[in-house]
């Protein structure tokens, strides 16, 4: 197992208080990794300075070739990343496999091909005797901090378009779930320039919070907590850093009574649960129509009784348990304080499963008002409230009345109600009669307080770039 950080070119370890890194399946202590001292995280921001004149005046072909290169070796050893991924998140091993794995590879190879046709947008003559240009070019040194629900995935989201786009990173896991990009580190290093990437581990107060204050940071990528995201603007003020920030988010889900219950039901089954919730876009927040309401709640009860967890035979596992005890307990504790009010049911699960690891049960809470905590706040676990409406204004409403903004879903048959619907909803992404679905070619991220920057999809390189003007007098 790759223990060691990145710090120009050559692989150390930290020196500072020791992280344990957990198994979430068993509780097992995998292994204690010291986290990065000042010095190391001073180096490592200083390789990323001193790589970026030679990496930012590579051409967009060659700087493809890297990322191509990057996404076949990820793709040799995706058996292995996977593996390294399911041990440290308890994600299911098919699940790290096949879902994540060949979605990490594309989007190296997507934006491969994106940075080849970036363009700046007009060559003219504005001013009288001269010609105007604008260039697309890179930022700098980008510190990029990753959460613990996609350590991989977030990774490459992070690295392939600020590293197509010219930039250079120092990059921090979280220190959760450091091991896949310590075993990235070994991957890049044999195939990037020296400095270009560089691999620090530790906690965010600590190592995180040097990092951002650092002055040769030019940018500040960060997918996290809302709190983590106002906390890296104040740092960014100081230094008037650039910043691109996913935080939370708490998906609405309208069903209309004309819903195909059945597509609706195995859609949340799955969108509501996938990864046992820890998921952003997680559709957590159902609002359904009158006539559908009733059978909505006992089939979806139903089903989300039936997700296979917590078994020794993996292949049975369709979710993992939550990422640590306090993340378990967090979810626990939302559950309990919804289940006190007097309207609310919760229709199944509503309590950690009894035996090792952290799981916590699928659990339904119906009955719930827009009110209520467990409407308004983000629970990031298999917690999913199922609340009635009767009209479609009451419903967009609800809908809309959220701090976040990143993800919503829209279930009808009739497709003019569907885009009618979408276009009011304030969200990143709405999805009409599906959830949860990315693609490398399209944009993710949010609005409000879910933040704001893309990734995936050409604008995340707009987004990891600057427009520039140069101009030439005749
Ligand atoms: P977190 O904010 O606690 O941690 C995220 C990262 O930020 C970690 O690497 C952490 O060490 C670092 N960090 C924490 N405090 C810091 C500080 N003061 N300075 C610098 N770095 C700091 O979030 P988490 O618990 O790891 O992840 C869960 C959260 O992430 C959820 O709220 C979830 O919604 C959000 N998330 C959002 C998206 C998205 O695309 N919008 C994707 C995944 C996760």
């Amino acid at each position: 197992m790759d223990t060691e950080m990145l710090i120009a070119g050559r692989f150390e370890t930290g020196t500072e208080t020791a992280e344990k890194v957990l198994n979430p399946r068993t509780g097992e202590v995998i292994l204690e990794l010291p986290e990065a001292n000042e010095d190391q995280i001073d180096r490592a921001v200083k390789a990323a300075r001193d790589a970026f004149d030679g990496w930012s005046r590579t051409t967009p072909a060659e700087r493809s070739a890297y990322l191509l290169k990057i996404a076949d070796r990820i793709e040799a050893e995706a058996d292995a990343f996977a593996a390294l991924e399911a041990l440290n998140t308890g994600k299911p091993i098919h699940a790290a496999r096949n879902d994540e794995m060949p979605g990490i590879v594309d989007c190296f190879r997507f934006f491969a091909g994106a940075v080849r046709n970036m363009h700046g947008t007009v060559a003219g003559e504005y001013l009288a005797g001269h010609t105007s240009m604008i260039r697309r070019d890179p930022i700098g040194v980008v510190a990029s901090i990753a959460p613990w629900n996609y350590p991989l995935m977030m990774m490459a989201w992070k690295l392939a378009p600020a590293l197509a786009g010219g930039n250079t990173v120092v990059m921090k896991p979280s220190e959760q779930t450091p091991l896949t990009a310590l075993k990235m580190a070994r991957l890049l290093a044999e195939i990037l320039p020296e400095g270009v990437v560089n691999v620090v581990v530790g906690q965010g107060g600590s190592v995180g919070n040097t990092l951002v204050h650092h002055p040769g940071i030019d940018m500040i990528s960060l997918t996290g907590d809302v709190a983590t995201g106002k906390k890296i603007l104040a740092a960014a003020a100081r230094g008037v850093k650039r910043t691109h920030l996913e935080l939370g988010g708490k998906a609405p889900v309208i069903v209309f009574d004309d819903a195909d219950l059945e597509r609706v039901v195995n859609g949340l089954r799955a969108f509501s649960f996938y990864n046992a919730g820890q998921d952003c876009t997680a559709a957590c927040r159902v609002y359904a129509a009158p006539k559908v309401y009733d059978n909505l709640v006992a089939d979806l009860t139903q089903a989300a009784a039936s997700i296979g967890y917590a078994q020794d035979d993996d292949s049975a596992n369709e979710i993992p348990p939550l990422i640590s005890a306090r993340q378990r307990d967090r979810v626990a504790s939302f559950v309990a304080r919804a289940a006190e009010q007097n309207h609310i049911e919760i229709t199944t699960g509503g309590a950690a499963h009894e035996g090792p690891g952290f799981y916590y049960r699928p659990t339904v809470v119906a009955g719930a008002l827009q009110t209520d905590e467990i409407v308004r706040r983000e629970v990031f676990g298999p917690v999913v409230s199922v609340t009635r409406f009767t009209d479609v204004d009451e419903a967009v409403a609800w809908a809309n009345d959220s701090d976040y903004g990143l993800a919503s879903s829209v279930w009808t048959r009739d497709v003019g109600r569907g885009m009618a619907t979408a276009a009011r909803l304030r969200y990143g992404c709405t999805w009409v009669n599906t959830h949860f679905m990315l693609t490398s070619e399209m944009p993710h991220g949010g609005l409000k307080q879910s933040g704001y920057g893309k990734d995936l999809s050409g604008y995340a390189l707009e987004d990891y770039t600057v427009v520039r003007h140069v101009m030439v007098a005749h």
